[in-house]
Parts: C-alpha cells; sequence; structure tokens
C-alpha cells in the first residue's frame, strides 16, 4: 500500500529520519516502535503530508505523495490520529467525525453547490454514515455531546472513528493508547483488531509492546532516525540490536 524509500527529514541540521525505507503491505497492521525521539511521529508527519520529508520517496500504491500537501494526501485516502489529540473541542462529537468525511468528499461537495436538493441528500448519508462510524467505535450515545465533555479514552476513539469514517486506504495511528487505563487499552486493542479484519491497513506508532505484539503482522524499529530492523514481532523482539537500542533502554528507565 505505502512504500518508503530512503526518506530522510532533517530539522534545522539535525537528522530525525535518514534513509528509512520499509514498505506497509495492504490489509495488515506495521507497527513501528523505538525510543522517544526516535523519528515515529516525524515519520507520520512526512506520509501525512503535516511535514515534508527532506530526501527521499513516499510510495502510496505507486504514486508519488511526498510532495503533495496534507489535505491532497487525505484526499488521496491517508487518515490519521494524532499522538496529542486534535479535535475540535466546541462541536459536537458527530461534527468532529464529520469532517473525517468532507476531506474526501471535497469535489463532491463543490457539485452539489449547484443542486440543492442532492446536497440536502448527501448530508444526510454523511451523517448517517458518521454516526454508523461512531456506533462502530461504541459512541453513539455521545454523538451530540461537545468533544470537549468526554473522557480522555472516549476522545482518543472519537478521533479513531473520525480517521476510519471515510473508509481510508491507510490509516497512521500514533500511540492510540498512550495515557489510557488497562481497560481503555483493552478496548482500543480490540477496535484496531476488528478493523484490520475488515480488511483496513494500519500503521501503528506505539510504546505499549503488549499491544505491538498483540496486534501487529510486521514490526519496524526506529533508532535515532534509522530502521534498525524490520520483520515479524517475534523476530524483532529477538534481535539483539532491538534489544540493546529499544528494550534494554525502556528496562533501563522502567
Ligand atoms: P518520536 O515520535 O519517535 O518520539 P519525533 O518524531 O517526535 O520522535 O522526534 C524525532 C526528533 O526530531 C527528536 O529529536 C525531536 O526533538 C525532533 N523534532 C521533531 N519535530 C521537530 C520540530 N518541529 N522541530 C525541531 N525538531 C523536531
Ligand atoms: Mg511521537
Amino acid at each position: 500500500m505505502l512504500a518508503l524509500k530512503k526518506v530522510s527529514k532533517w530539522f534545522g541540521g539535525l537528522p530525525a529520519l535518514q534513509d528509512v525505507s520499509f514498505d506497509i503491505p495492504r490489509g495488515r497492521i506495521t507497527a513501528l516502535i523505538g525510543p522517544n525521539g526516535a523519528g515515529k511521529s516525524t515519520l507520520i508527519n512526512c506520509v501525512s503530508g503535516v511535514d515534508r520529508a527532506g530526501a527521499g520517496e513516499i510510495l502510496l500504491e505507486d504514486q508519488a505523495i511526498q510532495t503533495r500537501p496534507a489535505h491532497n494526501i487525505a484526499a488521496l485516502g491517508v487518515a490519521r490520529t494524532f499522538q496529542n489529540l486534535k479535535l475540535f473541542a466546541r462541536l459536537s462529537v458527530l461534527d468532529n467525525v464529520l469532517t473525517g468525511l468532507t476531506v474526501r468528499a471535497e469535489r463532491s461537495f463543490a457539485l452539489s453547490m449547484l443542486r440543492l436538493p442532492a446536497l440536502r441528500n448527501q448530508e444526510r448519508q454523511l451523517r448517517l454514515k458518521a454516526l454508523e462510524a461512531l456506533d462502530d467505535f461504541g459512541l453513539a450515545e455521545r454523538a451530540h455531546w461537545p468533544a470537549a465533555a468526554l473522557s480522555y479514552g472516549e476522545r482518543k476513539r472519537v478521533e479513531m472513528a473520525r480517521a476510519f469514517v471515510g473508509d481510508p486506504r491507510l490509516v497512521l495511528l500514533d500511540e492510540p493508547v498512550a495515557g489510557l487505563n488497562t481497560d481503555e487499552t483493552a478496548q482500543i486493542a480490540r477496535h484496531i483488531r476488528r478493523q484490520r479484519n475488515a480488511g483496513y491497513t494500519m500503521l501503528l506508532v506505539e510504546h505499549d509492546m503488549e499491544l505491538v505484539m498483540d496486534v501487529a503482522d510486521q514490526v519496524v524499529v526506529l533508532d535515532s532516525g534509522r530502521c534498525i530492523a524490520c520483520g515479524k514481532p517475534e523476530e524483532v523482539r529477538s534481535n539483539p540490536l532491538v534489544l540493546e537500542a529499544y528494550l534494554g533502554r525502556m528496562e533501563a528507565t522502567a
């Protein structure tokens, strides 16, 4: 679905990503792990167009997207969540999820301006779709609440509903369980597995190794902006480089 070819990114001369290459296979969950500052969020930002890669190629089904603006990449079907939630606090939960649909419906929206009944019909369909997505993520009864009134765990799920509502080709999840308790984490894990079973392709940035080992089909390890390992979860877990660079350090700080 996505191929990264020697992607690099510098911030003021300091490398955040260095020659990162790996593939994200269709219909699978690829987990991206690595210590704090490894470049995981930077990579998601480059793929989604929030940041621009300094060098290298990012191919979405063979189409180069590394120079495209974020709205364009979103319209091509790349959806994401943010490490630090980005919801419209005063908008309703339903309206927040609707914003995930309008990024893909841009063109048909413009066209339907010419035919009002069709627009109303389309609006109804979009709202129905957003409500279905909320229901999928266990939030149907929160649809008309302002996003700010929800718990942190619920807001994480609203972001997921917004990411999935437009049937994206690729979903980038940046630490979806960070700050959640055990029950909430298990709940998100169930949602992630269900979406995978429904055929979605995901890149999961995550610190929770239990979750990664549980749901990932493939694990990519970043350390100081470099890809140091890539493989099946059990292979990566026993890779000495990874143990040293990542798990060793985790244990040392635990
Ligand atoms: P991770 O998500 O793996 O914790 P990040 O991608 O957030 O890591 O950061 C990778 C490196 O890039 C870090 O050294 C960080 O300080 C730096 N960095 C990230 N974003 C910026 C930015 N906007 N400006 C300058 N440096 C940045
Ligand atoms: Mg990060």
